[in-house]
């Protein structure tokens, strides 16, 4: 690629603009650069989020510096010179052209990767919290000198980057194939799920007979009646709901409460301990192989083998047809309803049928199925929350929202004005 854009005009000069080798922008980034070029920086950093997220799962007992040094190691290794030095600098104490070529490149990455992931909320949560991660770890490089120069340059007291300036880059239409493609590119399915602290602070044991009528994907409140009905899960059933429990907040002693007040219906406490406890310690990492363990994306839970005397899978996929109709004439679906989720199971539509059971219990419209069943759950959760705070008002607010957002994407390319809104951006 050989043409060359225009990123913004402002008359300043580039060492000016970039004092410091961590930076809190105010300013869209100026001048020129080649498309390709941009490309590049941007998928650089792509490449660099989700080292972060990796290493900070990996290194989950360590410190932040030396979360750091591994991914400069690496960075490296890789032959990302450029990005290993900024991660590693002590702040401001060079000022040569490399450096503000560096830094430049820095900021127009992030604006970048900030614009493509704008239409997308969870790709966007994604994005954050590793931007945030690398800001500290960033920030732990930093020299006392390093301290001070950047106390002093940004002083806190910054307004955010001139939305006109990000709305700009929509609009041309040069710039939609590398976002489609940097889009394309984050595959949030494979990314490590992080726990929401703020769903977290509505789930408690009491509350779990509630929540998986309530909030729970199809794939968990199946899991959730089984235990419930039968004070026992198959080793499959118990990973797959043991692990989605951690994912939305469930500690360990808790989990130890929970599986023991079913289990010991059917057999004494000495043959729980001896069979059960040691799974459930495992699976919060403090047992064999101490890894921290994540909840099972849906592709995950599709491939599971599943017999007859299993609950756990997906319901869209393995269920046979009169178990799923039941299970939703059990959750108050309507023939109709009933009909179309099954056709979408049927037709091996299975992210698309728990999406169809998403909109028809919210009353909502929902454009991207989850893939995730924590997602899923999250997102119900907080539904929930603004809906008790706000009754109707909100699902009718969500679904003009959620339409006119739908038609927007689809015509103008034009970023949802909330996701613009610097404040909106509150996960940092
Ligand atoms: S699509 Fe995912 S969340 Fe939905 S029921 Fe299947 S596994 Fe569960």
């Amino acid at each position: 690629m050989k043409q060359q854009i225009f990123i913004h005009q402002l008359p300043k000069n580039l060492s000016d603009m970039y004092p410091h080798d961590l930076q809190l922008y105010q300013n869209a980034p100026f001048g020129e650069i080649m498309l390709d070029e941009l490309q590049e920086i941007s998928e650089t950093r792509l490449k660099v989020l989700t080292l972060v997220e990796r290493i900070h799962f990996q290194k989950l007992l360590m410190s932040v510096s030396k979360r750091r040094a591994a991914l400069v190691e690496e960075l490296y290794k890789q032959g990302l010179d450029e990005f290993a030095r900024l991660i590693n600098s002590p702040g401001c104490k060079s000022h040569t052209d490399m450096d503000i070529h560096i830094r430049r490149k820095d900021h127009m990455s992030h604006v970048i990767l900030r614009s493509v992931v704008a239409f997308n909320t969870v790709k966007k949560r994604w994005f954050f919290k590793q931007e945030a991660r690398l800001f500290k770890w960033r920030f732990s490089s930093l020299d006392n000198e390093g301290i001070r120069c950047f106390m002093q340059i940004y002083n806190f007291d910054f307004t955010p980057s001139a939305r006109e300036a990000r709305a700009n880059i929509y609009n041309d239409e040069r710039f939609s194939n590398i976002f489609d493609h940097l889009e394309n590119s984050i595959h949030i399915e494979n990314t490590i799920l992080i726990q929401d602290k703020d769903v977290q602070q509505y789930v408690s044991l009491d509350q779990l007979d509630e929540l998986s009528g309530s909030s729970y994907p199809c794939c968990m409140r199946v899991l959730h009646k089984a235990l419930r009905k039968n004070h026992h899960l198959t080793h499959g059933g118990r990973i797959q709901y043991g692990l989605f429990l951690k994912g939305i907040g469930i500690s360990l002693s808790d989990a130890m409460t929970f599986w023991k007040s079913e289990f010991i219906n059917i057999m004494d406490e000495a043959a729980f301990e001896k069979e059960h406890t040691y799974q459930i310690r495992f699976i919060f990492g403090w047992e064999g192989t101490r890894r921290d363990y994540q909840p099972y994306k849906c592709s995950k839970i599709m491939e599971s083998t599943v017999g007859p005397r299993d609950y756990h899978g997906c319901p869209f996929k393995h269920m046979p047809r009169d178990v799923l109709e039941d299970e939703l004439v059990n959750c108050g679906f309507n023939a109709l309803e009933r009909s179309a989720i099954m056709n979408l199971s049927q037709n091996g539509q299975y992210s698309a049928a728990c999406n169809k059971y998403y909109e028809i219990k919210h009353g909502c419209f929902n454009d991207i199925p989850f893939k995730h069943p924590n997602i899923y759950f999250n997102e119900c959760v907080k539904n929930r929350v603004l809906y008790r705070n706000y009754g109707e008002i909100y699902f009718f607010i969500l679904y003009i929202l959620n339409n006119l957002q739908f038609r927007i994407k689809n015509l103008t390319l034009l970023p949802n004005v909330k996701d613009l809104n610097p404040e909106s951006e509150d996960m940092y």
